[in-house]
């Protein structure tokens, strides 16, 4: 959870502090540095010197700081080393009976709010964030993009964010990139959407504006370049002539995603430097699939060397899977460099994020968030998109944070639902898909995780991580005494993708060996009979008046429990928000509770 905010330093000068900040340490990665008096304590590292010193130290290289000292002390120890916000690390200070993690520094650029969030929820404290935009429930204007792989352009970022914090109407222009984070802002945005591009505030496009206009800009990385060259041919001429070109077109740098080629290119030295510095993928196609691209420029003489009529115009399209050229192609030669280059460029519909997906799939739990665990918490404030069944989103609501897209879907959508997520996370998304329970029973994780199979998921990406949570067959158990002290099974009675006969022959054989049961999915309106059916399947191997509990929505408002008999289970009220846990032939009710003895006092043998 913590990985993309390495290296993380924290600093604790009092053994209180040491003691709060430890376990943070432990789950975040971060060093935990203390003065020398302190070196005696385990898990610490020892600083020599001042603090002040070492602060400068740690300053450049690391990406967040977590202080647990006095405010006052960490804004003068910090004073001298501020420098730019898009610079500095993230600094954030708790007290030191960990009740209040704060966001000093470097909010939103430097990440410190999120960082804030997460700590906070580790710890079980109060995150406080200062920040207008977090107030407004609104994204920050200068990371707005960031999920999306947008590079910032130019711009007078703070007088637009001032605008938004006193409640302004502000301009948006947005010609490129996704636009799903325009269908994420609370109602009260003050954000108006605009066609005309001449004077938007907030320009979000491949091409430079004007510097004139008072704007910040924003360019999604939707431009691929075509580049075909000579053997030889220099990174300064290539970097040149691609500059030039932008520069005719008033296309902006940060907009590029990346080159294409030819694939004998793919180990040309000048192209492999200009894309490993500016960090672009380079794509190299066969001449088969350059060939099969229609271009405006197509050339015999290309044809008869490499076999494709035409590199850098089929290269640029089919990199930006045909949507549009921006700029035919242009030779460039420069006497004093050696080699020649040409130069096409197309745009993409979807943006380039440059980004690994993660599909995050979280456990949230039977209900209330008390029953979830910190990691799911932090893994849904985590992420860039929350998506799940809207009554399991509406429950963790209070775990959102400005500017995540939330996409809740009614139940029967399950397929679509993680559908969507493999899409987003496979374009470069982190994606929390949400489940009630443990995700990975009768959940969504299960689904994702067939899905990804049936896509040919290699494995890695996009990365995925589980987080479990407290199944309903736990949450139903501690609501009534020790049910599962002995060896249990769970079995849904859904047949909608089991066959009966199946959940049948399981019935049949958990009664048959005495396990005790919890059944999911029990009885719906229109599928009442199952639970007959199972009824009469456990009466045939136990005694009538083996407890039973039916536990439904359990910690949820609406609560309720009811005990009885297996003779009594058809009497019972049961629904499809209720469990079923049948009890085992030693399982006895003591006063209101059930309990499944382990054997710790065997029964007195009646005949001695
Ligand atoms: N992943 C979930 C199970 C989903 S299947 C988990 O691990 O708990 C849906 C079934 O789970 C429901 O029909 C019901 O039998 C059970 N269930 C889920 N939440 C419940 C709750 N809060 N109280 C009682 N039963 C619940």
């Amino acid at each position: 959870m913590f990985q993309t905010f390495q290296p993380l330093a924290a600093i604790a000068t009092t053994p209180n502090a040491v003691h709060t900040l430890h376990p943070l340490c432990q789950q975040t990665g971060a060093t935990l540095w203390v003065p020398a008096s302190l070196s005696h304590l385990p898990h610490t590292q020892a600083y020599s010197g001042s603090l002040k010193d070492h602060l400068q130290t740690l300053w450049n290289d690391h990406q967040g700081l977590i202080c647990c000292l006095a405010t006052g002390a960490v804004v003068r120890l910090i004073a001298p080393l501020l420098t730019d916000k898009s610079q500095d690390p993230a600094v954030v200070v708790l007290d030191e009976p960990g009740q209040f993690v704060l966001s000093l520094c470097s909010g939103h650029l430097g990440r410190a709010d999120q960082l804030t969030q997460l700590l906070a929820q580790q710890i079980g404290a109060t995150p406080i964030l200062t920040g207008a935009s977090n107030a407004a429930n609104l994204p920050s204007i200068d990371t707005l993009g960031i999920p999306f792989g947008w590079q910032r352009g130019a711009g007078d970022w703070n007088a637009i964010a001032g605008a938004i914090a006193r409640g302004e109407t502000v301009t948006v222009h947005q010609a490129a990139g996704s636009e799903l984070w325009q269908a994420h802002l609370p109602p009260s945005h003050t954000y108006q959407f605009v066609s005309d591009t001449e004077a938007p505030q907030i320009w979000i496009s491949p091409k430079v504006l004007s510097p004139k206009q008072s704007s910040v800009q924003w360019h999604p990385r939707v431009l691929w370049v075509g580049m075909g060259c000579e053997r030889g041919t220099s990174r300064q001429l290539m970097e040149q002539a691609l500059r030039q070109v932008c520069e005719q077109h008033q296309l902006a740098w940060e907009a590029i995603a990346g080159v294409a080629t030819l694939d004998l290119k793919a180990d040309e030295v000048g192209l492999v430097d200009l894309c490993q510095q500016a960090n672009w993928p380079l794509k190299c196609y066969s001449p088969e699939d350059l060939k099969a691209v229609a271009v405006p420029t197509p050339s015999d003489v290309v044809k008869a060397e490499v076999g494709t009529p035409s590199v850098a115009e089929a290269a640029a399209l089919k990199a930006a899977q045909q949507f549009t050229l921006l700029a035919t192609k242009q030779i460039f030669k420069d006497p004093a460099q050696p080699g020649a280059v040409t130069i096409a460029i197309a745009q993409a519909e979807q943006e380039y994020t440059g980004r690994r997906g993660q599909l995050l799939l979280v456990g949230t739990g039977p209900g209330d968030l008390d029953q979830m665990t910190p990691a799911s918490k932090t893994a849904i404030t985590q992420a860039d998109v929350v998506i799940g069944y809207t009554l399991y989103v509406d429950l963790v609501r209070s775990q959102f944070r400005p500017g995540q897209i939330i996409e809740p879907s009614p139940i029967t959508q399950e397929r679509q639902r993680a559908q969507r997520a493999i899409d987003l996370a496979q374009w470069g998304l982190t994606v929390a898909v949400i489940s009630s329970g443990d995700a990975g029973i009768y959940g969504m994780a299960g689904l994702v995780m067939e899905a990804l199979q049936q896509n040919g998921w290699d494995g890695q990406t996009p990365v995925v991580q589980i987080f479990p949570g407290i199944s309903a067959l736990q949450a139903a158990a501690s609501q009534v005494g020790t049910p599962l002290m002995h060896d249990f099974c769970a079995i849904s009675l859904s047949d909608l993708l089991t066959p009966w006969s199946v959940i049948e022959k399981r019935l049949e054989a958990a009664a048959a060996a005495d396990f005790v049961m919890a059944l999911y999915n029990p009885r719906s309106q229109k599928r009442i009979e199952h639970l007959l059916k199972a009824q009469q399947i456990c009466l045939q191997h136990r005694d009538p008046q083996t407890p039973v509990a039916v536990v439904r929505s359990v910690y949820r408002p609406d609560q309720t429990t009811h005990l009885g008999t297996l003779s009594e289970l058809d009497t019972l009220p049961v629904d499809m928000l209720s469990t079923v846990i049948i009890g085992n032939a030693t399982t006895r009710f003591h006063q209101d509770w059930m309990i499944t003895p382990r054997g710790y006092f065997p029964p007195s043998n009646p005949s001695t």
